[in-house]
């Protein structure tokens, strides 16, 4: 029989970008005892929060997030503050490609009040010289659009969670979750960890977690890279020049940023399809994925193009609708569950604070109803998976 490691109110599992968030925001609400748990090293880069770099913007097709990214600028604002460490550069940002993906964006800007401009491909290029888009292509440009460093992000919510009392324990991987009426059992390999309640933050290793709380799992996991090329041409993707962006072609979407962390160039190719074992997996970058995404750079934005300085792989965990699950899970009143979908950095502390309420109070003043566990494509064995599982099909709101 495993022994009691120790008693909490709370307890986190995971500490990557949404884990150390609702640590931290927890201990900001005012709960006095907070675990969080975590498998490798804090700050380890086996997960999907530890690059340099992730697209923050309000440029999404749907009021599911447009409803929440304003929150989500204002709380990293908050932990700006609170850090003093700079973790949202605004570049502005467009949405490049063909105009049946470019075009939804312009309703869901306006319903939703942010300013944007549409343009067509001679204007485009007219402004940033850089790209070398296909005529009939149109782009939307939004200002605020720009980088979140997920890595500082995460660093800082650490801090200040230590700051605010909480307990980390790495190197220790959760290996079953039981909740009883009164409590939920949290087994690790140095004995069991009890708390009032659980919030499991676990990104591409959830499927493993569902499976053994009995639940079926909905969770699908990808292989996701990413490449920093050593471009000649650092000031022509100077931040201050050339902002994010996301080419939507009529299968595939890329996306990318300018010099930022290292002195390169950085951009992927959004693979949602490409599932992999989440059991079994492997942080090999596969060359067939770096070879298409550079074969695109060479014929959309070739001065951005360089010898391979890193590459980096990792999954995104996606549900079969790709819109976020943040919700108790099936009907427990102690257990609550995130996903990002693949595209939640942006949101790492609103998120964290959204579970902080889900913990504390069994709920949020948030608009997180599109989110719930109770859900088709969550509870419904025969929901067809949509947007961006199948082969092929569009991601309109990835990244
Ligand atoms: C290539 C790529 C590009 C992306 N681009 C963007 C973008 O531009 N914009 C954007 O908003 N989002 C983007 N995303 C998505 C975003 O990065 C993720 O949604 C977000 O970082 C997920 O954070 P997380 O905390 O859920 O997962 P993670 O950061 O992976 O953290 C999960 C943590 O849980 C721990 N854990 C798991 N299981 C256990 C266990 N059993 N016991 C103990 N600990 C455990 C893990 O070790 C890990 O530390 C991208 C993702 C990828 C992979």
């Amino acid at each position: 029989m495993p022994e009691i490691a120790g008693r909490f109110r709370h307890i986190v599992l995971g500490a990557g970008g949404i884990g150390s968030a609702t640590a931290y925001w927890l201990s900001d609400k005012g709960a006095q005892s907070v675990l969080c748990l975590e498998q490798y090293d804090l700050g380890h880069e086996l997960g999907a929060s530890m690059d340099f770099s992730r697209i923050i913007r309000h440029a999404y097709h749907s009021s599911f997030y447009t409803n929440l990214t304003q929150a989500s600028y204002d709380t990293w604002s908050l932990i700006e503050e609170r850090t003093g460490l700079p973790l949202v550069t605004k570049t502005g940002g467009v949405d490049v490609g063909r105009p049946k993906h470019v075009e939804p964006y312009a309703p869901a800007l306006t319903e939703a009040g942010h300013e944007f401009e549409m343009m067509d491909s001679a204007e485009l290029m007219r402004r940033w010289p850089q790209w070398h888009v296909k005529d009939d292509d149109i782009a939307v440009y939004q200002k605020d659009s720009g980088i979140l460093d997920i890595r500082k992000a995460s660093y800082g919510h650490l801090a200040l969670g230590r700051a605010n009392g909480v307990t980390y324990v790495d190197r220790t991987p959760v290996t079953a979750i039981t909740e009883y009426p009164d409590r939920v059992e949290v087994t690790t390999d140095a004995g069991i960890f009890v708390g009032e309640t659980l919030s499991v933050c676990s990104g591409s290793w959830s499927p493993m977690l569902l499976e053994s709380m009995g639940l079926r799992n909905p969770i699908v996991v990808s292989h996701e890279q990413v490449c920093y090329w050593a471009t000649q041409n650092l000031l022509e993707f100077a931040p201050d020049r050339f902002g994010i962006w996301i080419y939507h072609d009529e299968v595939e979407n890329y996306y990318g940023f300018p010099v930022f962390g290292l002195p390169a160039t950085k951009a992927g190719r959004d693979r949602p399809h490409d599932l992999i074992d989440p059991a079994n997996r492997s942080w090999d970058v596969r060359e067939d994925n770096l070879k298409q995404v550079e074969d695109f750079m060479a014929l959309r934005l070739p001065d951005a193009l360089g010898p391979r300085m890193f590459s980096r792989a990792c999954c995104y965990d996606l549900t079969p609708d790709r819109h976020f699950l943040v919700d108790h899970v099936a009907g427990s009143s102690r257990i609550a569950m995130f996903c990002g979908a693949g595209h939640a950095a942006k949101f790492a502390s609103l998120m964290g604070r959204i579970m902080a309420d889900l913990a504390l109070d069994g709920g949020t003043e948030y608009p997180i109803e599109p989110f719930a566990w109770n859900r088709p494509a969550i509870v419904d064995p025969d929901f067809v998976p949509t947007l961006a599982i199948a082969e092929g099909s569009l991601t309109p709101h990835g990244m």
